[in-house]
């Protein structure tokens, strides 16, 4: 999940309407979010469904909130959120409005990078991918790793796998990549380094699949003095 900044004006159908689902609607979510589902950050290609981050049969008056609506991979991510209403831990409150006790985050006001651990290991023909609240306490950081990692891990349904399986084939084209500027880097060649340093960088942008994930997993393996370069800071 990668912070994004939602465009402030409410796209016009959602006054002059009663649908949430409007053409305009879908494109402006559609470029504020890069073309991604902000659930799992792979690309929609334009097809998703819009979620309601508060559920809309609990939040009736959040329906057509701008601020409330969320694009989303149908059967792998946005089917597969919690149901926190069937949970114990989400209080009476909770129960009642299948919304988690303290909330979840909404990574187009919170600061979701600086309050939210994500990174994955390689394990063999698999991944496992991790989402850690950065501070134990930070109830809604800790209820969306909870969401997170229900959508990324539960191998119950084959949405997870087929999420895991797409970070993995984008890994490998950003690591190859990374591989690309090194020799370049090493052997003195000027032009293909600052060409193959461009593209990685695109490959990493917040614009790019999995972007939180892969810098978090690429991080380590990018020397001191081509942190800046490379926009690891
Ligand atoms: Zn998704």
């Amino acid at each position: 999940m990668i912070r994004v900044t939602r465009s402030p004006e409410p796209p016009q159908s959602l006054r002059t309407t009663r649908s949430y689902s409007g053409k305009d609607v879908r494109d402006r979510l559609d470029r504020d979010f890069f073309g991604k589902c902000y659930l799992c950050e792979g690309a929609t290609g334009g097809n998703f469904q819009i979620d309601h981050l508060r559920p809309k049969e609990s939040f009736p008056d959040l329906v057509q909130d701008w601020a409330n609506l969320f694009p989303a991979h149908g059967d792998s991510c946005n089917q597969r959120r919690i149901q926190w209403g069937k949970r114990g831990v989400s209080g009476p409150q909770g129960r009642l409005r299948n919304w988690p006790e303290g909330g979840l985050l909404d990574c187009t006001r919170d600061d979701i990078e600086a309050r939210l651990l994500q990174w994955f290991e390689i394990a063999i023909n698999d991944i496992q991918v991790h989402f850690e609240p950065r501070v134990a306490s930070d109830t809604p950081a800790r209820n969306t790793a909870e969401e997170l990692d229900y959508i990324h891990n539960d191998d119950s349904k084959s949405g997870a796998r087929v999420i895991r399986n797409a970070i993995r084939y984008q890994f490998d084209i950003v690591q190859r990549k990374l591989n690309e500027v090194m020799r370049a880097h090493i052997d003195g060649r000027q032009d293909d380094f600052i060409r193959a340093s461009a593209q990685f960088k695109n490959l990493v942008a917040k614009k790019a699949p999995y972007s939180a994930l892969i810098r978090a997993a690429i991080h380590e393996q990018i020397p001191d003095k081509l942190r800046h370069w490379l926009g690891f800071i």
